[in-house]
């Protein structure tokens, strides 16, 4: 029984958290190229291509698919008569210096997510550490562990409830589905646990997001069991409400759908899901002491051949010039490349702006929003000759409560961002005359690559959070909230799901 040496693990865990950071699992990149055969909605159908374009982008330049670059989640299965060599940390220790290395990574650095200290001053541990890891004790000596890069939008959609038994579990899952909005970049999968407890619901949840996705094949051979049933059954029902690619309406919101359970009280029926985005990142590997682990990455060929290009009446826009009657030209659902500058700020920019509006002191030197655009993003560093990481946008909704503020106290003309608005942000665009432009959450290093120069204009001690000077050329957007208020987040959903339900079947 050869000895597990703590370096090979430490490896091992930097190593695959590089890995996923860049190669999306095999089963995603078929499912999703499928997906896109098969959409029928124009938006959608672009949003998919962005992203399997962005993902083949990654691979090919080792850079992350998505500027969220997540927490680190680590499953160990620690065999009962595991051996260590050259230990001088406990596993915590180790899977924490992995989740370091590949994070401070110097030819791929990935952002920094995880702040210290949540309910308080929430600082930046700097280097994405701790992970969050979760043991099981099995037979054997050998260590299993798998590995997932959690973004922020599609775990902050993560809900629970306990039904009563006699409840239906899928048709709480259906109604649930729609108020997750669109911030978890669909398409993706739906982790789902049943039974246990709470915790456990959760754990288990998050457990099935690490399977393969089989949803085809389930399909050919048919369910052999209740809950292959139920996963069928809520597959079929989640792409038939429209959501669709990134919320823009079409026919694929789930690749597929996972169920893990556990036994619970005769009184309970607890259940948990928890989506998995655009940027599904996990990979599996087992140490028995024989060096560290070795990943396989996908081939140049298992990549559909699909390579996004703008649309030929795309309306180019020049940020420079751009005025509020143009805003007013703009029509819903439209593609738009902007060219020029806009500033970036998110979430604790808008609160640091807010409380300088609020105070009377006025904006720092050099943030002038005045007939300008702000996207929401939080970029990864470059490295080499990137004048920018990845840099996709971020959830909108974050900054809905800033909006009305924005718009009227800073002369801002727009916002860029991923997902839809809620009702506060969209009356505050209908009464400004403004727009909100929606990126494609999940092509982060395809929409880089649209940066042609980037500087900190301020708030640099925030990292990522801070405020930067981007210049753009042929950045696709797509007029998400037009000046009227009218949302293609309402609108598109409401026509595919019309459309599905005159389809005699669903898509598989
Ligand atoms: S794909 Fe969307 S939800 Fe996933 S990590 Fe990226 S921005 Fe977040």
């Amino acid at each position: 029984m050869a000895a597990i040496n703590q370096n090979d693990l430490i490896d091992s865990i930097a190593d695959a958290f590089q890995y996923i950071s860049y190669y999306h699992p095999k089963d995603y990149i078929d499912a999703l190229g499928l997906a896109y055969e098969r959409e029928e909605s124009p938006a959608a159908r672009d949003a998919i291509a962005q992203i399997l374009t962005n993902s083949k982008m990654s691979a090919q330049g080792h850079r992350p698919v998505c500027q969220d670059t997540g927490l680190a989640v680590v499953f160990v299965k620690l065999g009962m008569d595991v051996r260590w060599s050259g230990v001088t940390m406990v596993l915590a220790e180790m899977i924490h210096e992995g989740v370091r290395r590949a994070y401070t990574h110097t030819e791929n650095p990935l952002r920094a997510s995880v702040v210290l200290d949540p309910a308080g001053q929430r600082q930046n541990s700097r280097d994405n550490t701790p992970a969050i890891i979760h043991y099981d004790v099995v037979q054997g000596s050998n260590i299993e562990i798998t590995v997932a890069a959690k973004g922020g939008g599609s775990e902050n959609k993560a809900k629970f409830t306990t039904l009563m038994p006699s409840d239906s579990l899928a048709d709480w899952i259906v109604d649930i589905v729609p108020s997750m909005g669109a911030g978890w970049c669909p398409p993706g999968m739906l982790g789902i646990g049943v039974g246990g407890t709470a915790e456990k619901a959760m754990l288990l949840a998050k457990e099935s997001l690490m399977e393969s996705i089989d949803m085809q094949v389930l399909k050919a051979n048919g369910p052999q069991n209740k809950l292959e049933e139920l996963r069928i059954e809520i597959y079929d029902r989640v792409n038939a409400l429209g959501i669709g690619a990134q919320g823009l309406g079409g026919l694929t919101t789930v690749l597929d759908v996972k169920i893990k359970d556990y036994p619970t009280h005769a009184a309970s029926l607890p259940v948990a899901v928890i989506p998995n985005c655009a940027a599904t990142r996990h990979a599996h590997f087992v140490l028995d002491g024989s060096g560290p682990a070795v990943l396989t990455p996908p081939a140049p060929e298992d990549y559909p051949a699909i390579e996004w290009r703008a649309a030929d009446d795309a309306r180019r826009v020049d940020l420079g010039t751009v005025t509020a009657q143009d805003v007013a030209s703009w029509k819903p659902g439209e593609t738009l490349l902007l060219n020029g500058k806009f500033l970036t700020g998110r979430d604790a920019a808008h609160k640091r702006i807010k409380g300088l509006l609020d105070s009377g002191e006025g904006l720092p030197e050099g943030v002038n929003f005045e007939g300008r655009f702000i996207y929401y993003v939080g970029p990864v560093d470059p490295v080499g000759d990137e004048v920018v990481g990845p840099a996709g946008p971020t959830t909108s909704t974050r900054m809905d409560k800033f909006t009305d503020m924005m718009l009227s106290q800073t002369g801002l003309l727009g916002m860029v961002g991923k997902a839809e608005r809620g009702p506060v942000a969209i009356e505050a665009i209908k009464k400004h005359k403004a727009v909100y432009l929606m990126a494609v959450g999940g092509a982060a290093y395809l929409v880089a690559k649209a940066i042609q120069s980037s500087r900190v204009v301020a708030f640099e001690d925030l990292g990522m959070e801070a405020i930067y000077e981007f210049e753009v050329r042929d950045m696709p957007v797509t007029v998400a909230v037009d000046s009227t208020g009218e949302s293609v987040h309402q609108t598109g959903p409401k026509f595919w799901k019309n459309k599905i339900a005159q389809i005699p079947v669903v898509s598989a």
